[in-house]
């Protein structure tokens, strides 16, 4: 790990109720209490009232896991930027593998996004990653590469002072099969290396996590490579302990 200050982010996904959100989140900011571990949780849009109110005061960030393009207007079923701000949103996580393959959400749609977010200054969390095909055919580069220049193209370099990066190779996702430490750190160098080609201290200094099923097991080995800035956590986010422990990792 370097100088950068690690961030923690759970992504629950479509899981959990309000009552079972309660305890889980009362557990993770006592948990945390005292520590100056940066930690964000990006809950369902209909959890986000609650969850900023019991986040209040704890140092802990609230995120959504997606936002729409377009400022308002007819989108049934949307949420705008304006009403995550509403909410004391911070993070907003755009271009997630599961919005980008369930979803058909374009490289360009995700910078439009990205674009949205910043414009209502909230911080987006963009995730990069491969499919197992793409790895086994040796594009991995190209495919990040690819993901993370229809950004820049859009919204130019400057714009990634203000941004975290979340490498989140496809087939690590949920499966259990997590990039070994040296796969993670040869993508997260790729990424700050193609930044730096335009600007070399936003590359220098801009939070590259990894995602894909991290864990309390795994967690310490990935956070200790030197371009790794944290995780971005899914299954094990659901799990107050684990979490802890992932996030107690980053030290
Ligand atoms: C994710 O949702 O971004 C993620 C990495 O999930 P998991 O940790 O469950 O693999």
């Amino acid at each position: 790990m370097s100088e950068r200050q690690p961030l923690v982010a759970a992504n629950w996904k479509m899981n959990g109720t309000l009552l079972s959100m309660q305890p889980l989140v009362d557990t993770i900011k006592t948990g945390l209490a005292g520590s100056d571990i940066e930690v964000a949780i990006c809950a369902p849009y209909i959890y986000l009232p609650e969850l900023s109110q019991r986040l209040q005061g704890s140092g802990v960030a609230t995120g959504a896991q997606n936002v729409s393009e377009h400022e308002a207007g007819a989108y049934t079923g949307e949420i705008s930027t304006t009403m995550l701000n509403d909410f004391n949103c911070h993070y907003v996580i755009v271009g997630h593998s599961e919005r980008r393959s369930l979803y058909a959400e374009s490289d360009a749609l995700v910078a439009d996004k990205f674009a949205q977010v910043q414009s209502a200054a909230m911080v987006p969390i963009l995730c990069l990653g491969e499919q197992l095909a793409e790895r086994e055919a040796g594009i991995t580069e190209a495919v990040v590469a690819r993901q993370l220049d229809a950004v820049i193209d859009k919204v130019g370099i400057a714009a990634f002072a203000q941004a975290v990066i979340a490498y989140e190779p496809v087939w690590a996702i949920g499966t259990g099969k997590t990039a070994t430490k040296e796969q993670a750190q040869a993508v997260h160098a790729f990424i700050r290396q193609r930044l730096a080609q335009q600007d070399s201290t936003i590359a220098a200094s801009i939070r590259i996590l990894y995602g894909g099923s991290v864990n309390a097991a795994n967690a310490l080995e990935l956070f200790s490579m030197t371009d790794v800035d944290g995780g971005l956590v899914g299954g094990a986010s659901l799990k107050a302990e684990e979490f802890l422990t992932i996030c107690q990792a980053t030290r």
